[in-house]
Formats: structure tokens, C-alpha cells, sequence
């Protein structure tokens, strides 16, 4: 008997939870923390829905938050099974899970404060602590190394193109019928010919396929984002402003300053200072170089002549809160790359509330931003934002860059979708936002009239 179970990310983009289940052994893929609207955030604390340390194991498909944060949780709350990962998802975590403790217990800290909570005292939902003993149980697994979870169920990780260390979950498993089956799980599906990362991987077979749809409803527009960078860039500084980028610390990070460092190279836009203010962007961006094995062929060839890749040639790290605060206060102009990447917390929060003021400089949205968020409210052109209890009133400028986004657009998901030589059993549609899930489901029954489910929160299948 194999079922799976959907324990979140369903018809929103985050929470990624999923519970697979073949003869009693129960795995999950992804233990990721919701975000966004408040009563997704109010999931984060209820009872979860199983006992915890029922669960065998854990299958991270990348490090991202959404993906991986509820999982000092689940090990306090009596998970005690191995976490798979990449080797780069291993390193990855042990940044980012004491990263988002730390803003647990901030936040704790800050509602103690101002009263802001009904709760005394506010407690974390976990903290650094949780975070350490939830890394003990890691795993670090290599691309193509198939890993035996039973006797008749078994998985392996083949590359995703969506960050370093970013992977699919494929599954072979036997039923207790004796049916034997293929489960392949996308996490996040990166794009096509992208710098640094390589192509999503190319599968043929599969009965059952789990695909995220964060742009299931939208293509990335045509333009060419260097040239558009470049424009926004060369005019914020004829301004006299400054450009200000939220960016989640890994991935977009990375990937924004190969272009700003291309775009120098050719002469293409002043050179400014870039500081790139998240002390988990700066570990994040060492360990871009270091993991090699997750680079495409360009990324190697500048490596090979030994040049870095990623450092623009005034190039800033702000570690410390005094070295952001210095950023905050330049009055040349700058360009400044921080996190959160849809403004929800972080360092970013501060720069914003001191240029968000001002007509000459310009935000750039550079990836997805979910309902709820401050991110998602600056895109949809509102005119005062609040940040740490004070309205902002927002003057200026607000670009997206979408063709930035890490996720696959539509086009993209039904290319991947392409490679797929016969009709699977079914596709499940996870990580996406109710409208962009129905118009793909629509696509992909047009286009391969294959049959696809729009899972419901906790909604479970037999396989
Ligand atoms: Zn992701």
C-alpha cells in the first residue's frame, strides 16, 4: 500500500511538507516552514498533523525556508530519523536553520516588548538550539546515488537548476500488490540557460509526477533582463539614487552579482559600490564557489582563469549591524543587495524604511512575491507600507524583474513536462497560488491530456 499526503504548499507556495508512505514507512519530502498570510503563518504552530517521530526519514529537495524550516520543529517535537540532503543542501542548512531560529527568537523577543502577543511570555516557535539538534540528523547524500529507504522503496537525487545543491526526489517503489512504481517530486524547477546553475534534469519516465506551479499561470517576459538591469541601474544613479534589492540570500544573491559584475565588464553601467548587506548571503556566496559540482560551464571557465565570478569591482560585505548601518548611510549613490527577498523581515527592512521615502532611488523585486507579504504589497503599487510600526509612504520607484525569478514559468514547466515519454498515472500540482494552479492543470490537460490533481491542505492519495 503507497499514499501520499499533502501537508503543505498546497494551492499556496509555501509550507512544502509531503508525506509519502509505502508498507508502513513513512518519508517526507520537505519540511518547510509557511509563510505569508497570517492564517498560513498560524499553521506553523498548531499540532502537527501525524505524530512526528511516526516519520522514518526526511528527503530535503533544496535549502530554501519554505522548503526546510519547519524542521527544528519536527525534531523537537520527536522526529528522529535521518534528513537527506546534496552535499551543497547539507552545507546550505547549516547556515540557514540557526538563521531562522535566530529570527524566531527575535521575534519572540520584539512581541515581548511591545505586547504585541496574547501569549506570556511569546515563545519562539523554535530556537538555535532546536536548529543544532535538528543538523545532527543530516545526511549528506550525492546526485545519481541511489538511497534504500526498505526493501521496496528507494530514492535518488538528480539536479533541479534552482539553487546549489537543489534536486529532485525520484522514488522506485514496490506496492504490496507487487505493482512496482516511479514517483519523481520537483521541489522547486529551476529555469533553462541560466548563469551559474545547470538546466533543470531531463526525465522520460515516471508513473506519478509532483510539480511545483508557482508560475503556472504566467510566462517571464520577454525582454532582456541584463539590458533592463542595466537601464534601472544607469538611471537610479543619473538620479542621484540609490538601487536597493531584496533578494533572498541564496540564489538570487549569487546570480544578481554575475550580472551586475557582466554588465561592469562591459561597460554597460557605472560603477557604483554594491554592498551586499545578509551575513548569510556573504556565507552562501563563498560556498557558491566552492561547490562546484552544482556550476554550469561558463561559471567553471571564469573560474579556470581565475577570476571570481561573483565580486563586481567595488564590491561590499556588511556583516556586522554597524557595517549596515554604514550602508544605510552612504550618500553616493550604491547598490545594495539584502534580505528577506519579499521584505517580510531582515536587514532589508531598515534600508527600506530609510529610501523608500525618496523619488530617485528604485526597489527591484527580483523573484516571486506571495500574498501577504510587504514584497507582494510594493509590486501591487501601494502607496505607504508599514515597517516596524511606522507607515512609510512609498515614492520610490518599484520594478519587478521576474525573468530573474529562479522558478520555471509555465512555458518552462510544460517543457519539462515535454520530456516525458509516456503518460504518467497522475500529476499533482503543489506550490502554487490557486489561480496559477488551475490555469496549468488546464495547459497540461490541453497540451498531454494527462490527468492532474489540485491537491487540498492534508488531502491524501492512494498510489
Ligand atoms: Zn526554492
Amino acid at each position: 500500500m503507497a499514499t501520499i499526503q499533502f501537508l503543505g504548499a498546497t494551492r499556496t507556495v509555501t509550507g512544502s511538507k509531503h508525506l509519502v508512505e509505502v508498507n508502513g514507512h513513512r518519508t517526507m519530502v520537505d519540511c518547510g516552514l509557511f509563510q505569508g498570510l497570517k492564517e498560513l503563518r498560524l499553521r506553523n504552530w498548531e499540532p502537527f498533523p501525524l505524530d512526528p517521530s511516526s516519520i522514518n526519514s526526511v528527503i530535503l529537495t533544496h535549502a530554501h525556508i519554505d522548503h526546510t524550516g519547519y524542521l527544528p520543529k519536527l525534531v523537537r517535537d520527536g522526529f528522529a530519523g535521518p534528513v537527506y540532503a546534496t552535499p551543497a543542501t547539507v552545507e546550505l542548512a547549516r547556515i540557514m536553520l540557526p538563521d531562522s531560529a535566530r529570527l524566531q527568537e527575535e521575534d519572540a523577543a520584539y512581541a515581548n516588548k511591545s505586547g504585541a502577543s496574547k501569549h506570556k511570555p511569546a515563545l519562539p516557535l523554535y530556537t538555535e538550539r532546536d536548529a543544532t539538534e535538528a543538523l545532527r540528523l543530516f545526511e549528506s547524500v550525492n546526485y545519481h546515488k541511489r538511497v534504500r529507504l526498505t526493501e521496496k522503496l528507494s530514492f535518488e537525487f538528480v539536479t533541479a537548476g534552482h539553487i546549489i545543491g537543489s534536486s529532485f526526489v525520484i522514488f522506485d517503489f514496490e506496492s504490496l500488490d507487487g505493482g512496482r512504481k516511479r514517483m519523481i517530486m520537483t521541489g522547486d524547477l529551476g529555469r533553462y540557460d541560466e548563469p551559474i546553475i545547470p538546466d533543470p534534469s531531463n526525465v522520460d519516465d515516471a508513473d506519478y509526477i509532483v510539480v511545483e506551479s508557482t508560475y503556472g499561470d504566467r510566462d517571464h517576459p520577454d525582454y532582456d533582463v541584463k539590458t533592463k538591469l542595466a537601464e534601472i541601474i544607469s538611471e537610479t544613479a543619473r538620479r542621484g539614487g540609490h538601487v536597493l534589492i531584496p533578494a533572498f540570500a541564496v540564489g538570487r544573491t549569487q546570480q544578481l552579482l554575475y550580472l551586475i559584475r557582466e554588465l561592469e565588464d562591459e561597460n554597460r553601467i557605472p560603477i557604483l559600490p554594491v554592498f551586499v548587506d545578509s551575513p548569510m548571503a556573504v556565507s552562501a556566496t563563498k560556498l557558491y564557489l566552492r561547490h562546484t559540482e552544482d556550476h554550469d560551464l561558463e561559471m567553471k571557465d571564469l573560474m579556470d582563469e581565475r577570476r571570481n565570478p561573483l565580486a563586481t569591482k567595488r564590491f561590499n560585505l556588511a556583516r556586522t549591524i554597524q557595517e549596515s548601518k554604514n550602508v544605510s548611510a552612504e550618500e553616493e549613490s550604491t547598490i545594495v543587495i539584502s534580505a528577506s527577498g519579499m521584505a517580510t523581515g531582515g536587514r532589508i527592512l531598515h534600508h527600506l524604511r530609510k529610501r523608500l521615502r525618496d523619488e530617485r532611488n528604485t526597489v527591484v523585486f527580483v523573484g516571486f512575491q506571495a500574498a501577504g507579504t510587504r514584497g507582494r504589497r510594493l509590486v501591487d503599487g501601494e502607496q505607504e507600507i508599514k515597517i516596524f510600526g511606522e507607515f512609510v509612504p512609498v515614492r520610490a520607484r518599484i520594478e519587478k524583474l521576474e525573468n530573474l525569478s529562479a522558478h520555471a514559468d509555465s512555458r518552462e514547466i510544460l517543457r519539462w513536462l515535454g520530456g516525458f515519454k509516456r503518460a504518467p498515472e497522475k500529476v499533482f500540482l503543489v506550490h502554487g497560488e490557486p489561480g496559477a494552479q488551475e490555469t496549468l492543470k488546464n495547459k497540461i490537460v490541453e497540451k498531454f491530456g494527462w490527468q492532474v490533481e489540485i491537491p487540498e491542505y492534508l488531502e491524501r492519495f492512494e498510489l
